[in-house]
């Protein structure tokens, strides 16, 4: 059995028997007699695929696939509408409206299995595609692109208790040298697992750079968020790689951090600012937290 959940939705149930005697034994399969209910055991369950009747009464498909379009968490789940009608102006509506695919009953079993199949190969395919354009390879954590995307959307809907903080290993150069690449890439992978193990899930975290990180997140006030980026650095101080022959390697890291304000232009402004202030931390000796 495939583990992925396909929710049937019609109102007439000989149609369900038939589809549930052809992907019963295949996938799991959720059913739904009416459009509230499809919506709401999408809302409560993780629904791979739906299959979905046009003439329903109250809601009809189309509606209920404009609902799912239209919530964040449904959005993208592919919809196959299963409908005896099969005039052209409905075709042309349901693939408008968000359909994935569209086919006539009475339908061809093994046309019907191949179109299901295809539809979840796609959306596997176009989920793995969205994981690597939002997460970087070697730490897991998010890119750069992905970074600044979520946080220019937090910035944009709150600047208050704000706090962008700039993040780089020191010295790092050092370490490619004297050990190696390898072994670089090595402690920046455990450099950001220790990062990230030490931040409240709320925080925005991205390897925004080679060595360098980006966190943005809101705190009660500024006590708080410098007592938080001061243990960062002190846990990254722990932070132990060994090499191949069994070398420990350890690192520091410099932290710059910045308010946000009403007057705060941009994103990009309230990273310069704490840029400026990592440089600071720099000029400073390193492995040092500077507020501006
Ligand atoms: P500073 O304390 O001033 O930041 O010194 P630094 O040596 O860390 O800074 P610098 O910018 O001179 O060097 C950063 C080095 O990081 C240079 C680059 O080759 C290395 N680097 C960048 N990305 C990666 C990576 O993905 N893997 C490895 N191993 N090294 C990388
Ligand atoms: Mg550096
Ligand atoms: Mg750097």
């Amino acid at each position: 059995m495939n583990s992925k959940k396909i929710l049937i939705v019609d109102d007439t149930s000989t149609n369900i028997d038939i589809l549930l005697e052809l992907i019963g034994k295949k996938y799991e399969i959720l059913v739904a007699l009416d459009g509230t209910s499809a919506l709401e055991i999408l809302d409560k369950e993780h629904i791979d695929l739906v299959l979905l009747d046009i003439m329903m009464p109250e809601m009809d498909g189309f509606e209920v696939c404009q609902h799912i379009r239209d919530n964040k968490k449904t959005k993208e789940i592919p919809i196959i509408f299963i409908t005896a009608k099969s005039d052209e102006k409905t075709i042309e509506e349901a693939y408008a409206i968000g359909g994935s695919d569209y086919i006539t009953k009475p339908f061809k079993p093994l046309e019907l299995l191949a179109r299901i199949k295809t539809q979840l190969k796609l959306r596997t395919l176009i989920e793995n595609l969205e994981y690597i354009a939002s997460y970087d390879a070697m730490t897991g954590i998010y890119n750069r692109r992905k970074f600044f995307e979520i946080a220019v959307e937090i910035f944009d809907t709150s600047k208050e208790n704000l706090f962008a903080i700039m993040i780089d290993i020191d010295k790092f150069k050092n370490v490619n040298d004297t050990y190696g690449h390898p072994v670089g890439d090595l402690v920046i992978k455990n450099i950001a697992t220790c990062i990230k193990g030490n931040l409240c899930k709320e925080s925005v975290f991205g390897r925004v750079g080679g060595e360098e990180f980006a966190i943005l997140c809101h705190k009660e006030n500024q006590k708080e968020v410098k007592e938080k980026i001061e243990l960062l650095r002190t846990q990254v101080e722990l932070c132990e790689t060994f090499t191949e022959d069994g070398t420990l390697v350890k690192c520091t890291i410099s932290e710059g951090i910045a308010m946000a304000n009403p007057q705060t232009k941009s994103l990009d402004a309230l990273l310069k600012i704490a840029d400026e202030a990592l440089y600071t931390a720099k000029g400073d000796g390193r492995n040092k937290v500077i507020f501006r």
